[in-house]
């Protein structure tokens, strides 16, 4: 199996480079280039499988340069050990009917970014063994909260390789803050710039590509790499659990092998439910993917009129994780839609880069139309969602999920389709406590948020996971804010790798 660019089809690279390269020298996103096909009975020979078990066979189908026993090795080192709350690592439960949910929150994060990140450092590491030697790999993150933190759990104390993130002073919840500002392990930095998320990007974005840093950085044998979505490293495990989620609901006999399922995905960067849509291409039964979005519903937009359009007002939202306006993994679906036509991609990325916006042609918009549908809501909906699903099947779900639930139940009001559903769950409710409290118990007028968390509790009887009421008891490690030009990154840089 060979993975090609979304922006140069002539390249053939193996999974081991694509992974360790993670974004492509033309600025096009790796893509495998073929998508391995399985049969129902490959399906069904997963049912009693663990988690575990599932993801070796699903990913072994992918990368092709490793052995068996190194993909066990990455796999058992990624969801083993007690860092997930739970045995099943991605639970299916029912929401009521035939709806469900695919809690993806049950990692040391409490949000489905552990998904991936918990894995991304030993296919990262198993990677560059084969395509960099021995080079010290330096991850750099911009993050808006939540990836941030999980990659930086993901990267603990992970041999040859030191992590440093960068978030926007303003702009992550204090829940978020407190949980990167702990972080422990001796490979780890953390610091805040005076500014928003955007500068953050662009910062890293600049360190990145910086000459001096170059130079610095060949001599003392080290090398950056990239933890965001765009790796494909962070999108091959997602595919396993929709997989995993198809077999449980074999398993439980809410379905017979073969019965099309939906899948509803709260989105922002377009990795999470791209991920479900290579799970399809390769043999799961599928019958529509719908994506949600809050008020930044660009992507709504595109998928019913195949117009992206990126010019629009930003909204902060209490769904922060899906404030998205340029979601990056759409770039993969477009170049399967174009049937691999990579100037077809760069034509419509040129038209984003220099109008902020594109559209793509008759034929590929009726090729959205077969697979996906989408829809999007507000804060107001968001909170009434969560307040409704609560009260009626005493379910408490977090603002990210709330929005596919409600986008789900709109969509199935409005075409009668009642397909078995599987709404993706990407976060614990207990890490935006101020949002959902105040969507169960309006009246609320607290705002500390560990007294938020006790009075979450309280409230719904459901316990917060340890990892975030542990938060409140531990030491504060990093509080550096550096301004958000890059000669203060670079220092920032330096001083966390101790050269001078
Ligand atoms: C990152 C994130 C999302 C969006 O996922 P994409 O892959 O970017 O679509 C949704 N919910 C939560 C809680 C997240 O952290």
């Amino acid at each position: 199996m060979f993975y090609t660019s979304t922006r140069d089809k002539a390249l053939k690279i193996t999974s081991a480079e694509a992974v360790t390269k993670g974004i492509s020298e033309e600025g096009g996103l790796f893509v495998p280039c073929e998508i391995p096909a399985v049969s129902a009975d490959f399906i069904e020979s997963m049912k009693n499988d663990t988690y575990k078990e599932r993801a070796k066979k699903i990913m072994a189908l992918y990368l092709t340069d490793f052995t068996r026993e190194e993909i066990s090795d990455f796999v058992e080192g990624a969801y083993s050990g007690g860092k997930f709350s739970s045995d099943e690592i991605a639970p299916v439960v029912n929401l009521h009917d035939n709806v469900n949910i695919l809690e993806l929150w049950h990692g040391p994060t409490c949000a489905f970014k552990d998904m991936a990140l918990q894995l991304l450092p030993h296919l990262l590491i198993g990677s560059s063994k084969k395509t960099l030697k021995d080079k010290e790999i330096v991850i750099l993150v911009a993050t808006s909260g939540d990836t941030g933190k999980a990659a930086l759990e993901g990267f603990c104390n992970v041999d040859s390789t030191k992590i440093l993130v960068f978030y926007p002073n303003d702009g992550v919840s204090p829940m978020q803050k407190r949980q990167m500002c702990t972080q422990e392990g001796d490979n780890v930095g953390v610091c805040a710039i005076n500014g928003n998320f955007d500068d953050a990007q662009t910062g890293v974005k600049s360190i990145f590509t910086d000459s001096e840093i170059k130079k610095v950085f060949e001599k003392n044998n080290l090398v950056f790499s990239s933890a965001n979505s765009i790796n494909w490293g962070r999108l091959l495990p997602q595919i396993v659990y929709y997989f995993s989620a198809y077999c449980d609901m074999l398993k439980q006999g809410k379905i017979k092998m073969g019965d099309k399922i939906n899948i509803v995905v709260p989105t922002g960067n377009f990795g999470n439910i791209l991920a479900a849509n290579y799970a399809m291409k390769m043999g799961l039964p599928v019958n529509r993917l719908i994506c949600a979005s809050n008020a930044n519903n660009v992507l709504t937009d595109f998928i019913n009129t195949g117009k992206y359009d990126k010019n629009r007002e930003f909204y902060t939202t209490i769904s922060p994780s899906m404030d998205i306006l340029i979601s990056s993994n759409l770039e993969r679906l477009i170049f399967s839609l174009y049937e691999g036509d990579d100037e077809a991609v760069r034509e419509l990325y040129k038209s984003l880069k220099e109008t902020g916006r594109f559209e793509v042609s008759k034929e590929v918009l009726e090729k959205i139309d077969s697979v996906y549908s989408a829809g999007c809501c507000d804060d107001a909906a968001t909170k009434a969602t969560i307040k409704e699903i609560y009260e009626n099947y005493n379910y408490l779900c977090d603002t990210h999920t709330a929005v596919g639930i409600k986008v789900c139940s709109d969509y199935m009001a409005k075409t009668g389709d009642n397909t078995p559903v599987v709404i993706a769950s990407t976060a614990s409710p207990y890490k935006f406590c101020a949002s959902v409290l105040s969507a169960v118990s309006p009246e609320e007028k607290e705002t500390d948020e560990f007294k938020l968390l006790t009075k979450l509790e309280e409230k719904t009887g459901v316990s917060a996971p340890a990892q975030l009421k542990g938060l409140k008891d531990k030491a504060e490690r990093f509080n550096k804010v550096c301004e958000k030009d890059v000669d203060s990154m670079r220092k920032v840089v330096f001083d966390m790798l101790g050269i001078k």
